[in-house]
């Protein structure tokens, strides 16, 4: 099967809204295994959507629509979809009732039960997160229309629990799909080792770069979930092989929710001082559920007299070796544990930039120190040879300290 998406909204033609529906879309039915053709966008203009829908019609099984199912004026792919596929717009009982469960006990307005009229035929699929529901169209020439709501969290929820199982199903096929994350090594570098594992068409395997990081995603497809499972998993467990230590997780949520369950299988306890990071590793660490368990505080110490009256770091290390340097690193983290009482303490001093960069110590330069105690551990984090703002700088930073941490 192949697809084309059309994004319906005049905000995305001016540029108010980013379209990131269509990237959620798109990496949906990748993982399907059902090629997306095309993509446009059109504004809220039943005429210029008819246009493009015949058009996409006329070439692709499967066309995605977004945006247009509320209650306004404006929304009217429903109308614009059942009319070119000549069927009528009926009240669907169960959305009427959810919409009127929504607005229980606040006003609503009439046009909000417009969104109960669906297509004569069509698949509701429920809003789980709004009131809008949306839809699967069969034409009458074999061909599929789906319709999702604009709203982002809206449109992936259903798309996750509705969509994609209406699809799959057509396709008589069940698929599964693993993401293996990777830290530490370039795209180019890791798509050279499992070059040829990318090349089978079942289960396929696809490199992902991203900021910072990177993902394999592993999909198979077969008849039932347990076949589907056992062709993915050799080739995972090939890709976590040659991969091997900057693979920091399979089908996990991120780096920092690894780090939180390893420090809590080792019953281990963090303490961070943070200068150029910010509290950023903080942060991305009180993200995680259950993070009280496992960590203690986290000091930001941006000046060196703080760093000193804080943290102990000796004050002629600064004259001796300046604030970005190995030794400050190695203090902060050490004694940031002691303040805290904690298991393991992690140190972060480096130049975010723009300004303040010298021949020696560019700006990007990154040290940080994780300490036990007994052993400090020390990383030095070398700028590469463009750097790009003081956000990636610091991003970065983060990213390498809890990988050390993980480690
Ligand atoms: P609503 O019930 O909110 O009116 P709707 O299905 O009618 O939902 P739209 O009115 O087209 O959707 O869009 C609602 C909002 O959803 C837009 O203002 C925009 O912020 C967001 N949105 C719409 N399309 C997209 C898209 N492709 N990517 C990201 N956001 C989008
Ligand atoms: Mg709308």
């Amino acid at each position: 099967m192949n697809a084309e998406i059309i994004s319906v909204g005049t905000e995305l033609l001016l540029g108010h809204t980013v379209n990131t529906d269509t990237t959620i879309i798109a990496r949906e039915l990748s993982a399907l295994g059902i090629d997306l053709l095309f993509s446009c966008t059109v504004g809220d203009n039943a005429e210029r959507l008819r246009a493009a829908l015949r058009e996409a019609l006329s070439r692709s099984d499967v066309v995605i629509t977004t945006g247009g199912l509320g209650p306004t004026g404006d929304d009217l792919t429903k109308e614009t979809i059942a009319e070119a596929a000549g069927v009528e717009l009926v009240l669907h009982e169960e959305s009427r009732q959810r919409i009127e469960t929504y607005f229980k006990g606040r006003y609503c307005g009439e046009n909000q039960y417009k969104q109960a009229m669906l297509p004569k035929g069509c698949t509701v699929f429920p809003n789980d997160a709004g009131t809008a529901p949306g839809c699967g169209l069969e034409t009458d020439t074999g061909k599929v229309v789906i319709m999702l709501p604009g709203p982002p969290s809206e449109m992936e929820l259903m798309l996750k629990r509705y969509a994609v199982p209406y699809l799959a199903q057509r396709e008589q096929a069940v698929i599964v799909s693993r993401m293996v994350r990777v830290f530490g090594i370039g795209e180019g570098a890791a798509e050279e080792k499992i070059r040829d594992l990318t090349e089978g068409a079942n289960p396929t395997a696809a490199t992902y770069a991203k900021e910072n990081e990177m993902f394999v995603r592993i999909t198979a497809k077969a008849a039932t979930e347990q076949e589907a499972a056992a062709l993915c998993e050799p080739v995972v467990r090939e890709v976590c092989v040659r991969l091997g230590e900057f693979v920091y997780g399979v089908d996990v949520e991120s780096l920092e929710e690894v780090v939180v369950h390893g420090l809590q299988e080792k019953g281990l306890h963090l303490a961070t001082a943070e200068s150029c990071t910010g509290g950023l590793v903080a942060k991305r660490l009180t993200d995680v559920p259950g993070a009280s368990e496992v960590f203690e505080m986290g000091a930001v110490t941006y000046s060196n007299d703080v760093k000193s009256m804080l943290l102990g770091v000796p004050e002629e290390l600064f004259p001796a070796y300046g604030a970005v340097s190995e030794p400050v690193a190695r203090a902060m983290a050490e004694g940031v544990r002691k303040k805290a009482g904690a298991s393991l303490g992690l140190g972060i001093t480096g130049l975010a930039g723009p300004g303040g960069g010298t021949p020696e110590k560019p700006v990007g330069l990154v040290y940080m120190a994780l300490s036990d105690g007994t052993h400090t551990w020390v990383r030095r984090m070398d700028p590469p040879g463009r750097v790009k703002n003081r956000t990636w700088v610091r991003d970065r930073a983060a990213h390498y300290a809890l990988d050390m941490v993980r480690r």
